[in-house]
């Protein structure tokens, strides 16, 4: 039911049929547009029929469950999705997606799942990706299950557990002395070689080819399917790149010409560090993009930053659902990722955790009142980040001294970490 690709800046159409990256003329971010009306048609009622539907008991307990919404290829899966929606022990309404359940350990998985399919469809070889994050797990786990190289460029200084899962997941890690914008070079100049054409290369980061934002974007289709066809009042969202913010919403809108949802939308909200928070600042001063963010420093690697590519499109929701931009500093994170585990029994990650501190800002500031449905998503776990945790724990609070009295390491691994 793939039709075609759109350019989300100018609107012009691309054939789905081959590997694309981003729109030719502007630069922007292509959307992938399906047949909904057909597709439509083939659901009189959204539910308990769709459940029933042949195939979902395949693909039933993975994101794979919506393949009539997905491009029609052999899913690269290791049965990734389709992750708990957790009632919040603490805060009657909220709900904690712990998309720490994934594969690698992260919501990356979605997303490479997703990309790795359609590079094997295409018939693609060698996938690079400059990363220091847990996209470089996860895409180096999808390339071995589907036979393909993965070729991950991380700058030396990157976390332990990503290091380590790429070299044994067998993919081809080049670390690089510097940040990861260096790792971003080496790819370009991949890129411009004769090599990549000839031995089917492919740039697989964040928005700059179609088919993440489609994987991500089953998160939105299982918000609603967990919360019973309704739509809650509001979702936090860490916001590295923002590629699981974009197909969310890009979820709602297929939703609602399916006719599965109505007009009705969660407020969403961003949340980065406020040591690296472009969207937060553009968002306060109104600007319809960001500016890159210098010195970005976290202990959120994820949240690393400094300007996703897809700013444009981030700020546009977040106006469009009349929701907002929150920064929480990595104190409040570090604090926020303890008492989560202690409170609720779930190892965050440090960017999952952030979505507390913000819900916490909100309610204080009346944006959210108890009685709404409000959806924070956890997007790791904390597993892959004991090295980042372990460090912390020296300065953990004492039970005498209240949790802002403590400075929690201001690590820069890997120095300036992109969307990956
Ligand atoms: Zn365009």
């Amino acid at each position: 039911m793939l039709t075609h690709l759109e350019c989300t800046r100018c609107g012009e159409h691309y054939p789905a049929d081959r590997p694309q990256t981003v729109c030719p003329k502007d630069a922007g971010v292509l959307y992938a547009r399906y047949d909904l009306a057909a597709i439509k048609r083939t659901f009189p009622v959204a539910g308990a029929p769709f459940l029933a539907r042949s195939g979902r008991e395949k693909w039933g307990s993975t994101m794979w469950r919506y393949y009539e919404v997905l491009p029609a290829a052999d899913p690269v899966s290791l049965g990734e999705g389709f992750t708990p929606m957790l009632a919040s022990r603490e805060y009657p309404n909220v709900f904690i997606k712990d998309e720490g359940l994934n594969p690698t350990g992260s919501f990356k998985a979605r997303g490479l799942s997703a990309c790795v399919t359609m590079a094997r469809h295409f018939g693609l070889k060698k996938l690079a990706i400059p990363s220091a994050g847990n996209a470089a797990g996860a895409l180096a786990a999808y390339a071995a299950a589907a036979g393909l190289e993965a070729h991950i460029f991380m700058p030396k200084d990157v976390p332990a557990a990503n290091r380590i899962e790429c070299d044994y997941y067998g993919a081809h890690v080049t670390l690089v002395d510097g940040l990861i914008s260096d790792c971003a070079k080496k790819v370009a100049k991949l890129k411009n070689s004769d090599a990549w054409e000839k031995e089917k290369w492919f740039d697989v980061s964040t928005t700059k080819e179609p088919y993440r934002v489609e994987g991500k974007k089953t998160m939105g289709y299982e918000v609603a399917e967990q919360l019973g066809w309704r739509m809650p009042q509001g979702i936090i969202y860490p916001t590295g790149g923002g590629v699981g913010l974009l197909g969310m919403w890009k979820a709602f809108e297929e939703m609602e010409a399916l006719g599965w949802i109505g007009p009705e939308r969660p407020r969403m909200i961003t949340v980065q560090s406020s040591g690296c928070a472009p969207i937060v600042k553009a968002w306060d001063e109104g600007k319809s993009s960001s500016e890159m963010w210098a010195n970005a420093a976290t202990l959120a690697a994820g949240l690393r930053v400094p300007k996703p590519y897809g700013d444009y499109l981030i700020l546009d929701i977040l106006k469009k659902s009349k929701g907002t931009a929150v920064a929480a500093t990595d104190e409040e994170i570090l604090e926020a990722t303890r008492h989560w585990a202690k409170a609720e029994g779930i190892f965050a990650a440090p960017e999952g955790a952030a979505c507390l501190a913000a819900y916490r800002k909100l309610r204080a500031s009346g944006f959210f009142q108890p009685e709404d449905t409000v959806v924070l998503f956890n997007t790791g776990s904390g597993l892959k980040y004991l090295d980042v945790l372990n460090v912390s724990v020296a300065r953990a609070p004492s039970p005498a001294k209240p949790a802002q009295s403590t400075k929690p390491p201001a690590r820069q691994i890997g120095g300036i970490i992109g969307p990956y």
